[in-house]
């Protein structure tokens, strides 16, 4: 038994002062409203000047310290051992676009983190597939010789124009490797299970029958990199997508007569989406737009951080194989293009506090509560008697101090214990 003494504890709904949380083996025993606790043979942690928050849960992170999920070996599980010390108690690993192979191999790391947890290592959720079906001309950092449409368009391949998203999205003529849409979609149904979110552009030709299926096959689909109007958009959320990548980057701005991707997003409650909280991806104004147009219970927030996360400014890591350098404000290729974060979940939280202007008790919900429930998570993302007790201890400048999983610190500050 372990007894966290004196904190303050953050509820779903308020904060419980100077409080006490006991964890029972794997699950939170009870909460007391008192800074001492009689509790023969616990361990008791001080937890005085701290908040108590439910573990961060990262849907959208490909990196972390050097190590991308498709640098192959034993990246995932490299990636699993390094998230905690940023208070993230579980993580969906999220992969650029990539070849047959390269998807194959990393499904199955993520089979195998998800079987056995080492300890002291974050939970592996089902992969985030930032997908070979996106469209091009909103492709960021994605290998454009990867993408594919989900199905051949009738008019054939074209060159890609500059300036019409739907043309660009028919352009499929520089590939990388040789392999089809198929090929990509017949790994995914090999390792359905180890699938949990997969990223598309529905405006592709066939991409409304491509949402069809996946979610069909129990897919969580995110709507992202896409070149939609509001009305495609709307399309993919009646035909199944209830999910959406890294709002505002990468997708159709939202205007007052070209409503585009965001509004879509924005006006749906059937929809949740991530937000990339760092303040650069997105300005803290807008941040702060979308959580009150949405609710937290509509937004997760996410880093979508990279190899450069944890990083000094100037360090070079790897994104699917290409080289990335650590910026001031976020990670980029060669060529200068934004190529995700180098944010960390901790530095999330801080951000939505101090810079966005919400409650704890809200920022808890955006970094674990709402995440949690758009995964289907039973017993995760919040603090209360009976759940998982996955915690982490944030000093008052929401750093770090302790992480707990299943119950058992697997990171301190100063020292794993
Ligand atoms: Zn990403």
């Amino acid at each position: 038994m372990i007894v966290l003494a004196g904190g303050d504890i953050v509820l779903p709904d308020r904060i419980l002062t100077s409080a006490s949380l006991i964890i029972d083996s794997t699950r939170i025993g009870s909460i007391e409203p008192t800074t001492r606790v009689d509790a023969t043979g616990a361990t008791i942690v001080d937890a005085t000047d701290c908040y108590v928050v439910p573990g961060f849960i990262d849907v959208h992170v490909h990196g972390i310290e050097g190590h991308d999920t498709l640098d192959g070996g034993s990246a995932i599980a490299e990636i699993a051992s390094r998230l905690p010390r940023y208070g993230v108690t579980a993580f969906c690993p999220t992969t650029v676009a990539c070849a047959p192979k390269e998807l194959r191999a990393v499904l199955a790391q993520v089979k195998a983190a998800r079987a056995s947890r080492p300890e002291g290592s974050a939970r592996v959720l089902p992969a985030h597939l930032e997908s070979n079906f996106i469209n091009p001309e909103y492709r960021g950092a994605q290998p454009i010789g990867c993408l594919r449409s989900p199905i051949a368009d009738p008019k054939g391949p074209r060159r890609i124009e500059q300036g019409d998203p739907h043309d660009a999205a028919r352009a499929f003529t520089a590939r990388e490797g040789d392999f089809t849409a198929n090929d990509i979609l017949q790994v995914i149904r090999s390792s359905r299970s180890d699938v949990g979110i997969v990223t598309l552009a529905p405006e592709l030709p066939g991409g409304i029958e491509l949402v069809r299926s996946l979610v069909t096959a129990g897919h969580l689909v995110s709507i992202g990199h896409t070149g939609a109007n509001f009305d495609e958009t709307i399309a993919a959320i009646e035909a199944g997508a209830s999910h959406a990548t890294h709002l505002f980057n990468r997708m159709t701005p939202m205007t007052h007569r070209e409503p585009g991707v965001v509004a879509a997003l924005l006006s749906r409650q059937d929809v949740a989406a991530e937000l990339i909280c760092d303040g650069y991806h997105v300005h803290p104004a807008m941040c702060r737009l979308a959580i009150t147009a949405k609710g937290v219970d509509g937004i997760m927030a996410i880093t979508d951080g990279t190899g450069g996360s944890g990083l000094p400014v100037g360090s070079t890591a790897r994104l699917g194989g290409r080289t990335i350098r650590v910026s001031e404000h976020g990670a980029l290729l060669e060529d200068g293009t934004l190529a995700g974060s180098t944010l960390t979940m901790d530095r999330a939280f801080e951000a939505i506090v101090s810079r966005f202007e919400f409650s704890i008790v809200e920022a808890a919900t955006l970094c674990s509560m709402t995440p949690a429930r758009q995964l289907a998570l039973a017993g995760f993302g919040f603090i209360a008697e009976g759940a998982v007790a996955d915690l982490v201890v944030l000093d008052r400048g929401f750093r770090v101090v302790r992480t707990f999983i299943d119950g058992r610190e697997v990171y301190r500050n100063g020292g794993v214990a």
